[in-house]
């Protein structure tokens, strides 16, 4: 048998031995003190890369949400995002559980916010609607597909929404991702949002944490908060070490894994019964239709993984399949074939 293909998630790659290695060797301190040496060096390489006065390290990107959502907006108030977004609909309500808001949906056909909607979705100042609080966008988009936010419209809701008196929040999960299919730096496509999160953990492959960027005030604030939470984290250095090198060296190769993206879709878009438009896969996450296989995303799900080919069964007639650094061209072939066989199966069943 061939060895398994994992293209579930890019939170599924493990640390290199290079990151094994510093990870043992790290110079370690207490956190909550502020004296480990080692995450106080991530903080501010990342903080410098982003252009930013302060970082904050934390245990995941669903935590760096929510404190962003404590942080930026009153309780009680409403937050605005696309309807699909991470911080809405896949972190068991922290918005609302745990950071006292509501999550005010926005519908779009392709994952992307524009000022025109978040502006219609702004309530009128009055006694009775919870008041909106904050904006929240997220790139790249991860269940649309992973699509990139054009600059210019994040720049147009951020500068809309200060004009409005809101605060936005960028959920940059994937940012590097979205930077290279740019071309463009994580400074320029990011610098009007008030609050920037990414993770180290996903396609840059450390294995755990992400950052929260911001004005050094902003970061003191969320400090207070991560620390409500418990996500103070004492000798986070060993993971910090990861962070470090995932953040000096992986986005230089994520142009790899969105061709392999790109291969993928291709490959995908010839199997009968599957719909995907491979010009809308513009990084490493593709999202392809089912329903004309005759089988439900699962039962194909469930096949593939006979076949050593793991993916996520998303919506019942959708998959998403993710690449990453822990797999190559030849995977990503193996999976197109793999997806073939079981299709054509399940048609003569
Ligand atoms: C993965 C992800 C997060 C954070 O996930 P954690 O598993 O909590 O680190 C946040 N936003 C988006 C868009 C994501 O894809």
């Amino acid at each position: 048998m061939h060895p398994i293909v994992d293209l579930r998630s890019d939170t599924v790659t493990k640390p290199t031995p290079e990151m094994r290695r510093a990870m043992a060797e790290a110079e370690v301190g207490d956190d909550v003190y502020s004296e480990d040496p080692t995450l106080n060096r991530l903080e501010e390489r990342a903080a410098e890369m982003f252009g930013r006065e302060a970082a904050m390290f934390v245990p995941s990107g669903s935590m760096a949400n929510t404190i962003a959502v404590m942080t930026l907006a009153r309780r009680g108030s409403e937050v605005i995002c696309e309807e699909r977004a991470h911080i809405f609909s896949y972190e068991m309500a922290s918005l609302s559980a745990i950071a006292g808001c509501a999550a005010r949906g926005v519908k779009t056909e392709d994952g992307l916010l524009t000022w025109k909607l978040v502006k219609e979705a702004i309530r009128p100042k009055g006694r009775y609607m919870a008041q909106t609080g904050m904006v929240s966008c997220e790139n790249t988009h991860n269940v649309a597909g992973g699509v990139v936010l054009p600059t210019e419209d994040a720049e147009e809701i951020c500068d809309g929404a200060h004009e409005a008196g809101l605060t936005v929040h960028l959920d940059g999960a994937r940012i590097f991702n979205a930077a290279v299919a740019l071309g463009k730096s994580v400074a320029e496509i990011t610098r009007k949002f008030d609050s920037v999160t990414f993770c180290v953990s996903k396609g840059l492959g450390a294995p755990v944490g992400s950052l929260l960027l911001g004005t050094a005030e902003y970061i003191a604030q969320a400090r207070i908060n991560r620390k409500i939470l418990g996500g103070g984290m004492r000798q986070a250095g060993v993971l910090a070490a990861a962070g470090l090198i995932a953040l000096e060296q992986s986005p230089q190769r994520l142009h790899e894994d969105h061709e392999n993206a790109q291969v993928l879709a291709q490959g995908l878009a010839a199997i009968p019964g599957i719909r995907i438009d491979p010009q809308r896969v513009q990084t490493n996450i593709v999202v392809f239709d089912v329903s004309g296989t005759g089988q439900t995303s699962q039962q194909l799900a469930d096949q593939l993984a006979t076949h050593n080919v793991k993916v996520h069964a998303m919506t019942p007639t959708s998959i998403r399949a993710v690449t990453h650094c822990d797999v190559d061209r030849a995977g990503c072939l193996r999976a197109v074939a793999a997806l073939e066989q079981v299709c054509a199966a399940g048609v003569r069943a």
